[in-house]
């Protein structure tokens, strides 16, 4: 599956927010936006554009989809999948991508960004409901179980990240059992369970145009 590997930090200068991509040193004063909170380029210092309409729109949207780490055809599809389905499309569509299998393990704890979740899933350390899954995008269900495979239990990527981030809690619709190292869906997340900065509105409105 195609993914962005260019420069990340660029990525949070261009939104003009953290987008907590490169895990720890996201919260050190080594962050971009900490020390140079402007956009990139040759005339990123100088160039105050007053965005609205459109411009408004597709920052927005290119914010979500760099957050998830989906790139243009697949977050396309996210979206009409969010529309065939009942409901707020805007809302529909933040649920559709927190549920992704690499998003879950983020959010659990066990990786210290998402795109280093995503290599965990893709290097096959985790299994749903007894399965093995390496697919970042899967999408969890309620009731699936989120568990380590045994012999990647001392994975010290894992054992770092869990260590790292302890403390930066869990979000109410999944819960995890430090123990077994595993966790369940409790519940399809709410909006105000996704701890997301962006107004999903406009996205539907760029695409409805
Ligand atoms: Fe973004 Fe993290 Fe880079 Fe800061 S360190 S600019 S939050 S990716």
């Amino acid at each position: 599956m195609a993914r962005y590997i260019g420069p990340v930090c660029r990525l949070c200068r261009r939104e003009a927010m953290k987008l907590f991509l490169k895990g720890e040193r996201c919260y050190t004063e080594k962050c971009a936006i900490e020390k140079r909170n402007f956009p990139p380029g040759q005339h990123g210092k100088t160039r105050k554009a007053k965005l609205a309409g459109y411009g408004l729109q597709l920052r927005e949207k290119q914010k979500v989809k760099r957050i998830y780490g989906v790139l243009e055809d697949q977050f396309r599809r996210y979206f009409e999948a969010a529309e065939r389905t009942r409901g707020i499309t805007g809302v529909t569509l933040l649920q559709l991508l927190e549920r992704r299998l690499d998003n879950v393990v983020y959010r659990i704890g066990l990786a210290t960004s998402r795109p280093q979740a995503r290599q965990l899933v893709r290097h096959g350390h985790f299994l749903v409901n007894g399965k093995k899954v390496d697919i970042p995008s899967y999408s969890v269900r309620q009731g699936d179980l989120i568990a380590v495979l045994g012999r990647s239990q001392k994975n010290p990527t894992l054992e770092h990240a869990m260590e790292e981030v302890k403390g930066r809690g869990i979000p109410a619709w999944l819960t995890f059992d430090p123990t077994a190292i595993s966790a369940r869906v409790a519940s399809i997340p709410t909006r105000e369970q996704i701890n997301l900065p962006v107004q999903e509105q406009l996205i539907v409105e760029l695409y409805s145009k």
